[in-house]
């Protein structure tokens, strides 16, 4: 049996002045603020979860979102300095067949979505990087076969 501590990391965004110096917000900067007020009913997230152990539950769960406020609703358990625009977490479950497995949850902003089919594989991807540093059978194929579901074409893609 192995136990590994709970390390939950983040990826914080640099506070301006320590980038450029001392922030003057021009009137540009203003305007794309008063836009971006303007236009947050039009933000989106997006959320996959792959990889399905034999108890039920998800390898992987990865969230990708414009709105900065789901970010920090999934990340406000990360001990962090400042704002947050990306995180992961995990937890560790035991499998029927008592194996340790640990769940890992990313999350992090995006300034734009991937498309449907680039976030699709992104998870299935990160799934079978997840389940490579386990001792676990790799169950990232268990329910898509590897088939990639978002594709536009009739014909559909294996993702290896
Ligand atoms: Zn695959």
């Amino acid at each position: 049996m192995y136990v590994r501590r709970y390390i939950p990391s983040g990826t914080l965004l640099a506070f301006p002045d320590t980038v450029r110096g001392v922030l003057r917000p021009s009137f540009a900067t203003l305007a794309l603020v008063a836009l971006g007020i303007a236009l947050a009913g039009c933000v989106s997230t997006r959320i996959a979860e792959v990889g399905t152990l034999p108890n039920g539950e998800r390898l992987i769960t990865l969230v990708v979102s414009e709105n900065r406020r789901v970010v920090d609703r999934e990340c406000q358990d990360v001990p962090a300095l400042g704002p947050v625009l990306g995180c992961q977490t995990s937890r560790a479950l035991e499998l029927p067949n008592g194996h340790a497995v640990r769940a890992v949850k990313i999350v992090r902003y995006t300034d734009t979505l991937p498309s449907r089919m680039a976030f699709e594989i992104d998870a299935h991807e990160l799934c079978h990087a997840i389940a490579a540093v386990q001792s676990i059978e790799d169950p990232c194929h268990g329910v898509d076969h590897g088939i990639v579901e978002s594709w536009a074409l009739p014909r559909l893609q294996r993702v290896p």
